[in-house]
Parts: structure tokens; C-alpha cells; sequence
């Protein structure tokens, strides 16, 4: 019989997201709408800081694509976005008929790197077109260059979205990440740091931005007894029940972040003795990660490598994965530009995901140790 499987990353209940979904039922607030929906939206703001406004939506995936329309992205226009990242972060940006166009990250936060971002706008302007937007990622919790980022986008007066899907938790200079953009989006999918089992939710420091989003994301109904519409509308507002299980993760954020955090802290005291494995980790600290994923480098000189890594793990029924395949590699983006350095490309051939769960216990962590060791000095 195999050992239970350890996953790379699994929801993991509080305790209290149940109370909060029965109360939906008891009250027949099964809808999406209702108390837990304005519940969740105003601990997210408060947990931000209480600078800025949240909308819940129905995914981290609707959240891009209305802070696209509210950027004004159009057919045609192009869009700047991190091509290191998951593929969410860029097909909103084809749903509206515009064109990604794939900027290469930096080796110290794996996220856009500033100076290729300049080159990239510079470029796109000389052929006649500026950019719409810019999607910038705080990739696996690691908050990009957000002071550089910012200054850039806003010399060049382009809308920053800041995609923090997996940085919920995360802080640059101590401000949390999701407020650096003009518009930001997090994601609460099954994998990520907090789950409603699907669900997203849009930033901004602008009241008008989220009643917009809200207006939008409930089909554009203008104020009228009969459904009256001037605009195009969507169905992507989050289900008071989920929204009733996002009430109680809040509750155990900051021990997620914790339990993440300690994960990376493991794996970082694991492989001190061996110096052709890389934890990546902050830079210096301005840069506060959740540690959503702990990943790792290995440099393939020293006979390892990622892929041996992953299968002899597997083979013991744990779960790792390669980090992300860049875009501007992925079939469906061929045609895109990009502006490449080949830090990406190097970054998906060498490094690997790790299990890095909240809900890990000793056991699990003895397994990796024994597996990895295992790996490494055989
Ligand atoms: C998960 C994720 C998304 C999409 O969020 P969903 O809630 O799954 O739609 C977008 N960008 C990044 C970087 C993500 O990791």
C-alpha cells in the first residue's frame, strides 16, 4: 500500500467556515449576494489596511478581466504582461480582443524586471502603439519591484494591474500586496493561501472602481424597475456561500502565512549543506513573501536535477511540480511579442515546486526529509 498522498498545496479549514455558511442557509441568503459577500469584501479591506475597496467575484480570472474593461482595454489594443506567471494572468487580456505582449522577470524577485519593462514600453511606443495596461505578478508570494514598477507605469501614464492572485499576505516595504496597482486582484481558488473553493476578488483605493466592478459583475443593470441595459454585464459575483467560507479563512490567515513561512524556513535548513540547491527566498527585506509555494533551483552540473528530483518524489506518491512554463513558450502565445532575457526560460528547466500546504504535519515533513535526502545523496 502507498503512503496518503502530500499535496503541493490543499485547502485547509479553520473551523469556522461552516457557522458561516449554515447561517447562509438559515437565512436563505443562498444567492450571489448577501451578508457573508459584504462580510468577506470588508475583512479583506481591513486586512489591506483600510485604505482600499474590495469586490468579491467569482474568480482571481473575472477579477483581471474587469479590471481590463476598467482600464479601458479594447480589441486591438496591447497589453504589457509578465510572461513568468500562470496562464490566468494573460488570457483575459485575448478575451477582449487585445494582444499580450510578454516581458521577461529579474533574477532576484523571478517577477517583471524593471528595466526590461522600460525597454518593452519604449519599443511598443516607437512602433506607434502604447500600451494599455501592464499585468505585473507577485509570483508565487514574492512581491515584484513594486516602488520601480509603479514609478514606470506611472511616467509612462499606463494603468498598472497587479495580478496578486498568490500574494494575499505578502508585503513590500510593509504594504500588503494587492494595493500597489491601480487596480489589484486576488484569487482564493482551492490551491491558494485562503480558499472559498473558487473565488476572486478586485482592488482599489477608488469607491468608483469597485461599484463599477460590482455593476459589472452583476449584468449591468442600470437603475430601473424592468432590466435596462446600456452595457455589456457579467455574472461574476461570489456566492454568499462561498463567500461564507472565505469569512472564516480570514480567520486563520495570518497562521497560514505563518505555517507557509515555516515551511520555507524547513526546506531552507534542509539544503543549507548543499550549495547547487537554491531556496528561493527574498532578496533583502523590503520583500516580505507568504511563501505561497516554496520553490527551490537546482543546477543541473551537479548530476540532480529538477526532473529526477520530481519523479523520486513522486514515486512516493508526493506531489511537486516544475515552476511555471513561461508564456511567451506556451503554444497559444506564439505569436506574441516578447521581450525576453532568458531568465524565465532558465528559471522553468532548473526549478520545482515543493509541497508547501498550511496544513503539513510533522509526519508529512519527516517524509519530504527522508524522500529529498534520499534524491540528493544517492
Ligand atoms: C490562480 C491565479 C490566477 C487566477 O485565479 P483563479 O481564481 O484561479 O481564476 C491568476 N493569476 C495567478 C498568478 C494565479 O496564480
Amino acid at each position: 500500500m502507498s503512503n496518503p498522498k502530500i499535496w503541493l498545496s490543499s485547502p485547509h479549514m479553520g473551523g469556522s467556515e461552516q457557522k458561516f455558511v449554515n447561517e447562509a442557509f438559515d437565512t436563505n441568503w443562498v444567492a450571489p449576494l448577501g451578508p457573508n459577500v459584504t462580510g468577506f469584501e470588508s475583512d479583506l479591506e481591513n486586512y489591506l489596511g483600510g485604505t482600499h475597496h474590495v469586490a468579491a467575484l467569482s474568480s482571481g480570472t473575472s477579477a483581471l478581466h474587469l479590471a481590463l474593461i476598467l482600464a479601458g482595454v479594447k480589441a486591438g489594443d496591447s497589453v504589457i504582461c509578465q510572461s513568468f506567471t500562470f496562464s490566468a494572468s494573460a488570457n483575459p487580456i485575448v478575451y477582449l480582443g487585445a494582444e499580450p505582449v510578454f516581458v521577461d522577470s529579474e533574477e532576484t524577485t523571478w517577477n517583471m524586471c524593471p528595466d526590461t519593462l522600460e525597454e518593452a514600453i519604449k519599443a511598443e511606443i516607437k512602433t506607434g502603439k502604447k500600451p494599455k495596461a501592464i499585468v505585473a505578478v507577485h509570483l508565487y508570494g514574492m512581491p515584484f519591484q513594486a516602488d520601480s514598477i509603479r514609478k514606470i507605469a506611472d511616467s509612462y501614464e499606463i494603468t498598472l494591474i497587479e495580478d496578486s492572485a498568490e500574494a494575499l499576505g505578502s508585503s513590500f516595504n510593509g504594504q500588503p500586496c494587492g494595493t500597489f496597482g491601480d487596480i489589484g486582484i486576488l484569487s482564493f481558488n482551492g490551491n491558494k493561501i485562503i480558499t472559498t473553493s473558487g473565488g476572486g476578488a478586485l482592488v482599489s483605493k477608488d469607491k468608483s472602481v469597485k461599484d463599477k466592478a460590482v455593476f459589472l459583475a452583476t449584468q449591468a443593470r442600470d437603475a430601473a424597475p424592468h432590466y435596462q441595459h446600456s452595457e455589456i454585464g457579467y455574472n461574476y459575483r461570489l456566492s454568499n456561500i462561498c463567500a461564507g467560507i472565505g469569512r472564516g479563512q480570514m480567520e486563520v490567515l495570518d497562521k497560514h502565512v505563518a505555517n507557509r513561512r515555516e515551511m520555507n524556513a524547513f526546506y531552507k535548513e534542509l539544503f543549507k549543506p548543499f550549495d547547487f540547491i537554491k531556496v528561493f527566498a527574498e532578496a533583502d527585506d523590503r520583500f516580505e513573501s507568504n511563501h505561497w509555494l516554496s520553490c527551490i533551483t537546482i543546477d543541473p552540473s551537479s548530476g540532480k536535477n529538477r526532473e529526477g528530483m520530481r519523479l523520486a518524489l513522486e514515486a512516493d506518491n508526493i506531489e511537486c511540480r516544475p515552476l511555471w512554463k513561461p508564456m511567451h513558450l506556451q503554444p497559444v502565445f506564439e505569436n506574441c511579442r516578447n521581450y525576453t532575457t532568458g531568465v524565465s526560460e532558465k528559471l522553468f528547466e532548473n526549478g520545482l515546486c515543493l509541497p508547501s500546504g498550511s496544513n503539513l504535519t510533522n509526519e508529512d515533513k519527516d517524509r519530504l526529509k527522508t524522500n529529498l535526502l534520499n534524491y540528493i545523496q544517492y
